[in-house]
């Protein structure tokens, strides 16, 4: 999007209004697959009713099914692979389809950017790419060896976009907590997130990655994590399962008892931490004894946040060939079941919340009425965990970006309610002149 900006193309989130529809891609999953090609199929339509001349494909399902989509679905007119991104305006213009894939892509702080999220947090890729073999995963294939960004680069995109009013910068990539590794530096995400924290900023700021693999977080990493402020006090770190025998299948190795250890040294060095983690439920060979204990392990690790999913059986996988697959029914109702049990644990730690006084993130107006805003605790991550509904303002009325104090009085089982106690807000709203690039129409 930044690249098409910068060279005086306008972005709208209208399809009908485009004269070039881009549809981005996934392709981890069947459902994603599924959405993708949907997505497709639905922008193809207004080639026909719209302004529409060209359709692009873009993102993982290129990389996975270059040549089916060009021969099975004639009205995309070009695709673009994920390192093939610098081509997007060329594309655009006119130029016809080139050759695919050419060097792994990375971008770095002088990429040309535009969010697409809303003004007041980001999200900035530090590493692409894994190197972890773990058997139900296709990521690798498709995203290549693991890389980090410069750490000077991933510095100066966060003083940027701090600058433009940003509040909440969340670090990601697949493996973010092999961070440096490939660069020769020890302990990289550790230094990287302590060097973020000092940026000075005119407003408060909230700091996070995602995506962490657990035998890679050291002790210096969690020590890093308590000792600044600015750095959330949350860890998200996807365990996949908990029995032995599945995890070594998965190729992934560790235990639950490992695992155990591991939370109860995350909870004393970072007091007030939310963990949040997910699992694989139907993996081939997955016995009940192994659903048995991997439903006792999050019972024990009582989790503030889980997400559990359902096994897909990928074709180009290594899983793919493993036998002992477990039937879709059975896959169901494990999921069910672990969610249930998540459920009574989230609604009692929410329960234990409620009198608290806590910093929330403002993120503006409720969908469904004028009388709730939303915002979040830096506990609960965008986009995936619950939200804080603010029923009571007070003196000083919410705007979305600002940091306030809320005290929690209600309890739901991922949701807060809460109001507002603080009279003087300790941040300003975000300026009301744009500071990016303007999308022709917002979402
Ligand atoms: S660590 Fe994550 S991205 Fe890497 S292979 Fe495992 S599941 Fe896939």
């Amino acid at each position: 999007m930044g690249q098409l900006v910068e060279r005086g193309h306008v972005l709208t989130h209208d399809p009908a209004e485009a004269e070039v529809l881009v549809v981005n891609t996934c392709s981890f999953i069947d459902p994603a697959k599924q959405e993708s090609i949907d997505t497709i199929i639905e922008m193809a339509e207004h080639k026909k009713s719209g302004r529409a001349r060209k359709l692009i494909v873009a993102g993982c399902l290129v990389e996975r099914y270059r040549d089916q989509i060009r021969t099975e679905l004639p009205e995309v007119d070009a695709v673009l692979g994920t390192n093939e991104l610098e081509r997007i305006v060329a594309l655009c213009e006119g130029e016809q389809q080139g050759g695919g894939a050419s060097e792994p892509y990375l971008y770095h702080d002088l990429t040309p950017r535009i969010l697409a999220t809303p003004r007041h947090y980001a999200y900035i890729k530090i590493a692409e790419g894994c190197d972890h073999p773990c058997s139900f995963c296709v990521i690798p294939q498709y995203r290549g060896k693991f890389r980090s960004r410069r750490f000077e680069s991933v510095l100066a995109e966060a003083t940027r976009l701090f600058g433009q009013g940003v509040r909440e910068i969340n670090l990601i990539g697949q493996d973010t907590t092999s961070y440096g590794e490939d660069l020769g530096i020890k302990d990289g995400l550790a230094q990287l997130m302590a060097r973020l924290a000092q940026i000075e900023t005119p407003h408060p700021k909230w700091i996070r990655f995602l995506y962490c693999y657990p035998n890679r977080i050291t002790q210096k990493l969690l020590d890093t994590i308590a000792e600044h402020p600015a750095l959330v006090k949350y860890i998200d770190m996807p365990l996949q399962h908990a029995s032995a025998a599945v995890l070594k299948r998965m190729k992934r190795g560790s235990h639950g008892d490992f695992f155990l250890k591991l939370l109860e040294r995350i909870r004393a060095t970072i007091p007030g931490v939310a963990i949040r983690t997910s699992m694989i439920v139907g993996f081939p060979g997955e016995t009940a004894a192994d659903f048995q204990v991997l439903s006792d392990f999050v019972k024990a690790a009582r989790f503030d946040r889980l997400g559990v999913f359902s096994y897909s059986d990928e074709d180009t996988s290594a899983s793919f060939q493993l036998d002992a697959k477990v039937d879709g029914a059975t896959i169901e109702r494990r999921k069910r079941s672990l969610m249930s049990m998540q459920r009574r644990i989230s609604r009692a730690r929410n329960r234990a919340l409620i009198g608290q006084e806590v910093d929330v993130l403002v993120e503006g107006l409720s969908e469904e009425t004028d009388l709730l805003w939303k915002a979040r605790m830096s506990t609960q991550a965008p986009e995936i965990d619950g939200i804080c509904y603010v029923n009571d303002f007070g003196d000083a009325p919410p705007q979305t970006g600002q940091i306030r104090r809320m005290r929690i009085t209600e309890a739901h089982d991922y949701d807060l309610i809460g109001a507002l106690t603080d009279s003087t807000p300790t941040s300003m709203p975000l300026p009301n002149s744009d500071p990016f690039p303007i999308l022709a129409t917002t979402r």
